[in-house]
């Protein structure tokens, strides 16, 4: 298939049409063994192959790229850095249960606004020429920074003494961090932070395609800052940006960009801190209480 094939097809992959495949095929013709395409899914139907697609889709992005970052950055480059290191597998394995767990609620949250998307409520659009393809090109990097300037303040919102207990301390108690804690939030918590992603579709427009493949990168970027391994670019909050926010409790609250944390004054250094991540528990548990004082926690 040449480049403008390929190209044309990117009009046919899109969150609806894998639904309507798998309410076509996967239920009407196997499961139900009737022949595919029965007329039009119901909304019920709608709404649980969603939360099924979004839920086994993300659990199944999130075992393969976390257990890959895992062990070929977490493990075997972080050993060969630090090479007494050990994980803390007792953590490693609640991260795994806990984002597990979180993101079947999580899906279930998120899946009244994707199927609005589906039914063509907001401005997610097919054919790639619709806009020109400048934009086509730009939006992905609009998405980022319209994700992240949001999600820079949701989250500094979240550490706020009278909301931080409540709802992003699950989070929080994950201070030595592995890309298994990704999704290890309390549902409310990554909903709230994934607000962002599901606004952004209803105020510019998204080809399908690049949506889908943009959201899979969140996912995968979401596992990356929590490897604790990063090069340092400049301007990018990278894994070490983020284990400095784990360790302090504060600083480096952005998710793609340093850009706000600069801004804000909230940015502080990996280096200052030889992020080397040999804190314990019990100094982590200090300097908490240290942030927010005891009462709040
Ligand atoms: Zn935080
Ligand atoms: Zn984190």
């Amino acid at each position: 298939m040449d480049m403008l094939g390929v190209v044309a097809r990117l009009n046919t992959v899109s969150a609806d049409t894998c639904i309507q495949w798998l309410s076509d095929v996967a239920v009407d013709r196997w499961l139900l063994g009737g022949s595919a395409g029965g007329g039009p899914m119901s909304l019920s139907r709608r709404l649980l192959l969603t939360w099924l697609f979004t839920y086994v889709g993300g659990l199944g992005l999130y075992y393969l790229v976390a257990t890959a970052d895992f062990l070929l950055v977490f493990f075997a480059l972080r050993r060969w850095l630090v090479p007494d290191y050990v994980p803390d597998w007792p953590s490693v394995r609640r991260e795994v249960a806990y984002s597990t767990r979180s993101l079947a609620v999580m899906a279930a949250m998120t899946t009244p606004t994707e199927v609005a998307i589906q039914l063509g409520h907001s401005r997610v659009y097919h054919d790639p020429n619709e806009f020109g393809w400048a934009y086509l090109i730009a939006s992905p990097f609009l998405f980022l920074l319209f994700t992240d300037s949001v999600i820079y303040w949701v989250h500094r919102g979240l550490h706020h003494r009278w909301v931080y207990k409540y709802v992003h301390k699950p989070h929080h108690s994950f201070v030595q961090t592995t890309p298994y804690a990704a999704f290890a939030f309390h549902p409310m918590d990554g909903y709230l932070q994934g607000v962002a992603y599901q606004a952004f579709v209803f105020v510019f427009p998204f080809q399908a395609a690049l949506h889908m493949a943009s959201l899979a990168f969140v996912a995968m970027w979401t596992i990356n800052i929590h490897d604790r391994v990063s090069f340092g670019i400049p301007g990018v909050n990278g894994a070490r940006h983020h284990t400095v926010h784990h360790l302090t409790f504060k600083a480096n609250y952005g998710q793609y960009f340093t850009f706000w944390d600069w801004v804000c004054g909230t940015w502080r250094d990996p280096d200052s801190l030889g992020v080397a991540g040999k804190e314990t528990a019990a100094s982590s548990q200090l300097l908490e209480e240290e942030v927010y004082g005891k009462k709040y926690l």
